[in-house]
């Protein structure tokens, strides 16, 4: 690990202009900000990232969590896994981002995770926490190891020929379901983001993971309005019971009136580049019969353009069978 300088800026404008004097957010940025640490310290001492500029972003007033103006709920960016995960509103409103979080990790580690840090996880391909193999994400332009080597627990949806890693997160899967804005404040401005339009698939350019600017601070995440009589639920299919990232998982929002499916969100995780919504499945399911007939035909539809690479092609049917479980459970729980 490299030196590097320290600051512990108390203020959003602080943040904002110390992290502005990053000349890149992507990998091996010279300025990073720094929340609870459990993705960016592990890479520096892997000698991954190597910032010669840490900024602290603990002591920033973004931790709460409160009620949206027009209803939904705002999660600030230092807000902890494990207090979205346990807060009252989050358990009512929307319990499949209670159980994406509970899902992943271990307690100590959502203690410390926080909301941004999540949103920028990178992914857990060997081969990019490795510096002695090649990665087009870590050092463009090397190659991809995982692409005839090890890549059992990469994607299979959004992939290029430059590289197939998988986006980690449970978390993001359920914001991607639940259709979370993601509140941006950087030099020039605030901006609000869709999630959707948040991450950026691999392409030629794998170390280009989001649309955030230099400088940009994630201030807090905007969940919508809950629809009333939905049911939602997170599934995740992982190799352990605990502490183990998914092979495949599935965030469902579902709103089923009398036995016709009125309102589906479905996003998939263990299996994408990046969280994956799944407006395919959506189409199979709206305005159908809640039944596993419709429920299969949308895992189908979902996973139609899965391009597996040599070890893990059985993602293909896990995720299907994820999906179709997930909606039979928020069908049932309805
Ligand atoms: C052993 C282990 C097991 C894990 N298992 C799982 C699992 O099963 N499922 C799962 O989903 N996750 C898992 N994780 C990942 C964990 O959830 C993430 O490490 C954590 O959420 C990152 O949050 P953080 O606050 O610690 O981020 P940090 O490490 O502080 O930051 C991560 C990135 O986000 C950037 N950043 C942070 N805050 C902001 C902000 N406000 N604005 C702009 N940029 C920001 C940082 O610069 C950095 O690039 C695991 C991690 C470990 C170490
Ligand atoms: S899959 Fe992506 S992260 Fe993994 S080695 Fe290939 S380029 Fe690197």
């Amino acid at each position: 690990m490299q030196t590097f300088q320290y600051s512990r800026p108390t203020t959003v404008d602080q943040a904002i202009q110390a992290g502005a004097r990053s000349k890149t957010v992507q990998q091996n940025a010279d300025v990073r900000f720094a929340a609870g640490g459990t993705t960016l310290i592990d890479l520096m001492k892997l000698d991954v990232e190597h910032p010669d500029q840490l900024v602290d972003i603990n002591a920033l007033p973004l931790a709460r969590i409160e009620t949206a103006p027009g209803g939904g709920l705002v999660l600030g960016a230092l807000a902890r896994n494990s207090t979205v995960a346990h807060h009252p509103a989050v358990q009512r409103d929307y319990p499949v981002l209670t159980e994406a979080l509970l899902s992943g990790a271990s307690p100590q580690l959502r203690n410390m995770a926080t909301t941004a840090g999540n949103l920028l996880q990178r992914t857990r391909c060997m081969y990019f926490r490795d510096t002695a193999h090649a990665c087009n994400k870590r050092e463009p332009g090397t190659g991809c190891s995982a692409i005839g080597g090890h890549n059992r627990t990469l994607a299979i949806l959004g992939t290029s020929k430059d590289c197939i890693a998988s986006n980690p997160s449970d978390q993001n899967v359920a914001l991607t379901a639940l259709e979370a804005t993601i509140q941006v404040q950087g030099v020039r401005g605030k901006r609000s983001i869709p999630i959707q339009e948040f991450y950026l698939k691999p392409g030629a350019t794998p170390n280009r993971e989001h649309v955030l600017e230099p400088g940009d601070l994630i201030v807090s995440v905007t969940l919508p309005p809950p629809i009333a009589g939905a049911r939602s639920h997170y599934l995740k299919l992982r190799d352990r019971a605990a502490y183990e990232f998914a092979l495949a998982s599935a965030a469902i929002v579902l709103k089923v009136n009398g036995g016709r499916i009125e309102h589906a969100r479905v996003a998939l995780g263990g299996v994408g580049t990046v969280p994956w919504r799944s407006h395919e499945a959506e189409r199979e399911l709206q305005g159908h019969a809640a039944n596993t007939t419709t429920f299969r035909r949308a895992a189908e539809a979902a996973l139609k353009d899965a391009q597996p690479a040599s070890e893990n092609g059985f993602k293909v049917e896990l995720a299907k069978r994820c999906m179709v479980r997930a909606l039979t459970v928020s069908t049932q729980s309805a």
